[in-house]
């Protein structure tokens, strides 16, 4: 196989995430990784740094937000396949050690939730309140969109709602639960 100038020394190889390649240089990534962490007895390396009200570490790498198990998952294991969950073995959900993350399913990751006892803590779901606009999906294409740069006027217009809305789903006043992760 002949090495490209992407993949030279393993170091920077172009990983699917949120629908597009990007380069990671993955070594200066498993570094910003390893100084947020503390390696604990257990095995597991607990993350430092800020966390999601779900209780899962979160970091920007290159302008990408990444939750921090899924980054590191990237990083050391690879692409995470189109659809799946990054899951913890230690049931520690700001582990990032990549030994002690696999991937599964949405029926998997249910099911690790309710062995763990955890659903009822995310089980709020905005697209179910009876007034809702948007839903679910619609939600994350806004967060995306306003990633990518586009005004909140021009995204109002897109979903056909009031712009103070899509400034409450930015903002996170509302949909909480919803955090972009690449895929
Ligand atoms: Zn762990």
């Amino acid at each position: 196989m002949v090495c490209t100038f992407a993949c030279r020394a393993n170091r920077t190889s172009s990983i699917l995430v949120l629908g597009i390649y990007i380069k990671i240089d993955k070594k200066k990534a498993k570094q910003r990784l390893l100084k947020r962490i503390e390696k604990v007895k257990s095995g597991c390396w607990i993350w430092k740094r800020s966390k999601t009200d779900v209780g899962y570490g979160h970091l920007t790498f290159d302008g990408i937000y990444y939750s921090a198990h899924r980054f590191s998952y990237i990083i050391y294991k690879g692409e995470i396949p189109k659809g799946l969950f990054v899951l913890h073995k230690c049931d520690n959900r700001l582990c990032v050690n990549p030994k002690h993350l696999f991937v599964g399913n949405q029926s998997d990751n249910m099911k690790d939730c309710y062995i763990k006892n955890r659903h009822a803590r995310i089980s709020v779901l905005g697209q179910e309140a009876w007034n809702s606009k948007l839903k679910d999906k619609d939600v994350v294409k806004i967060k995306k969109l306003y990633k990518m740069g586009l005004i909140q006027k021009k995204i109002a217009e897109m979903f056909n709602v009031d712009r103070s809305l899509i400034s409450r789903v930015i903002n996170n006043k509302r949909w909480k639960h919803i955090v972009i992760i690449p895929q």
